[in-house]
């Protein structure tokens, strides 16, 4: 399985010379399987940069969206794919209050957000509110959903395929001081395990107590649930928009050190526009590489 990062940035896009490094489009990750089978988690502005790669092929496209929050649905108006005449494109989505037909990517096309109304699109896009595990059966993908601790709900995801896992969790607040979809434990128990674990990591302590109930975590309490759900790596996301380049620095450096002490073999990796990550199986064995390239 290849992983490829198109935004890793949250709240808001953050074009600035001091966060060239790390980049400045929202939430946007393709997770391709080994057999050319791909999803997308979700459509940040990360996605018009890769609905440029996906215009010469004509295979289906899947988007699990986390939930319709502007930095997770704002590339769609510019995902070329939706544009080319008769695309199948499924979106797996939470967004069920409001929007009737629409979910939150087509709902912004309206007329008046956008000059291109959803009705328009030459593209065959079918959205699924609800009962998305059979629309998963019958595609063949293993997919697991679990509910966001995130104002509005939401859901994180666990793709599964020939032994590797890849989780893709944000917007999470691991210890929110309100209304609880998924307990700490629970976070564990669904998480155990997996390869590659994509976190929601946008918080310092010095955010808090002001921040906290805004539906995002502390980079250290996601430390942790690496260390207790035994994940291999863990890779931080979803990075505060005030983020800058040399602060992503060091909270990488501080979280493998953190790491390191705890004794664990995880990989700490901080996302980064660009960045991919290969998982392979190993023939003896079984454990699985990865590998940043
Ligand atoms: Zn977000
Ligand atoms: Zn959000």
């Amino acid at each position: 399985m290849l992983i490829t990062f198109y935004g890793v940035r949250g709240s808001i896009p953050s074009p600035d010379p001091r966060m060239v490094k790390y980049g400045g489009n929202t939430s946007c990750v393709r997770l391709t399987y080994d057999d050319g089978r791909e999803v997308i988690f979700d459509a940040g502005t990360g996605l018009r940069f890769l609905g440029e790669s996906m215009i010469q092929d004509k295979n289906p496209i899947n988007i699990l969206l986390s939930h319709g929050h502007w930095d997770h649905i704002q590339g769609y108006p510019f995902f070329m794919p939706i544009y080319q005449p008769g695309r199948e494109i499924s979106v797996f989505t939470s967004d069920d209050n409001g929007h009737k037909q629409l979910c939150s990517l087509l709902g912004q096309m309206d007329g008046s957000s956008f000059p291109i109304k959803a009705e328009e699109l030459p593209s065959l896009s079918q959205c699924f509110l609800r009962g998305a595990e059979s629309v998963f059966q019958e595609k063949q993908l293993d997919i697991a959903r679990k509910g966001l601790n995130h104002p509005g709900g939401g859901y994180a995801y666990k793709v599964t395929d020939d032994g590797m896992s890849v989780a893709y969790v944000t917007d999470n607040e691991l210890e929110p001081p309100n209304e609880i979809h998924t307990t700490y434990d629970e976070w564990v128990e669904f998480l155990f395990g997996v390869d590659v674990l994509i976190h929601d990591a946008q918080y310092t302590e010095d955010d808090m107590p002001h921040k906290h109930g805004w539906g995002h975590s502390l980079i250290s309490q996601v430390r942790q649930l690496a260390v207790d759900a035994e994940i291999g790596a863990l890779v931080m996301f979803h990075h505060d928009p005030n983020r800058t380049d040399s602060e992503l620095d060091e909270i990488q450096i501080e979280n493998e050190k953190h790491l390191r002490s705890h004794r664990t073999l995880i990989k700490s990796l901080c996302a980064f526009e660009g960045m991919q990550i290969r998982l392979s199986k190993n023939i003896i064995g079984g454990d699985t590489t990865i590998d940043v390239i």
